[in-house]
């Protein structure tokens, strides 16, 4: 099955509007059809990007609820109206330092995509989970919480493998590892949607870098990569953003 690419950049609480002119002119320079880049700033920065550019935009979370008094939260229509086309749900820093749900995310996934916003579900084992055999395990009850009741959402989302312990450590998955994973996570989803399956993006997340990202969009169920640390840094992102062939 021939999938195209995404890279999403997560800046998560950094950056400026510096920064969003800097990466905007950068990033003018990649051309390649197959793929497409997404930036995902502070909400706050959203706005700053010109309408003009040749990446899309995204949000870092989303409230489930639609509107309300909800001090502080996003709504899918107020990320979509700053221009965001995409959603992050489900970030391990979210689940671990907001104490989200698997719940919580299954439901926020699903206002993303009842807004037309494309969400990028995260999923991923801590490293004593991994110690314990139990990566599998806890993939599977993460994408289950998701999309066990509401398989339809499969063909709408796209997902990312972030093992916690390679985010933001520098010690990136190897690219059998990360593929390994890949297949079983495309895999585990063919129960709820063979052809969806197929289809759905899988992005690799966890200290990708201008050195690793080659060997890592070399496997075969890896579609593009989540990218954080890296994202910051105009020309090193855009060296990942090359090393997608075209
Ligand atoms: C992330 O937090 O989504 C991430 C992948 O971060 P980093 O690239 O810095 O490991």
């Amino acid at each position: 099955m021939q999938r195209t690419w995404l890279i999403a950049a997560n800046w998560k609480m950094n950056g400026s509007a510096a920064l969003v002119d800097e990466m905007t002119s950068v990033l003018a320079n990649i051309t390649n059809s197959q793929l497409q880049l997404l930036l995902c700033p502070p909400a706050t920065l959203l706005c700053r990007f010109k309408t003009a550019r040749n990446f899309a935009l995204g949000g870092q979370t989303l409230s489930h609820e639609v509107s309300g008094a909800y001090t502080g939260e996003l709504s899918a229509a107020l990320l979509q109206e700053a221009g965001a086309s995409y959603v992050i749900v489900g970030h391990s820093e979210r689940r671990t330092l907001n104490a989200e749900s698997d719940e919580l995310v299954a439901a926020k996934l699903a206002r993303a995509v009842a807004a037309g916003l494309t969400p990028i579900l995260c999923v991923g084992e801590t490293q004593m989970q991994r110690q314990q055999e139990k990566t599998q395990q806890v993939i599977a009850r993460q994408l289950d919480a998701v999309y066990a009741s509401q398989p339809e959402l499969l063909a709408k989302s796209v997902i990312a493998y972030e093992p916690i312990w390679a985010i933001g450590t520098g010690e990136s998955a190897t690219p059998e590892l990360a593929q390994q994973t890949h297949a079983f996570i495309r895999q585990h989803l063919t129960q709820y949607d063979a052809a969806a399956a197929a289809k759905v993006k899988l992005l690799y997340g966890g200290s990708v870098n201008a050195d690793n990202c080659s060997a890592l969009f070399m496997q075969t169920d890896i579609d593009g990569a989540l990218v954080g640390g890296a994202s910051l840094k105009p020309a090193e992102f855009a060296q990942i953003c090359n090393s997608a062939k075209e």
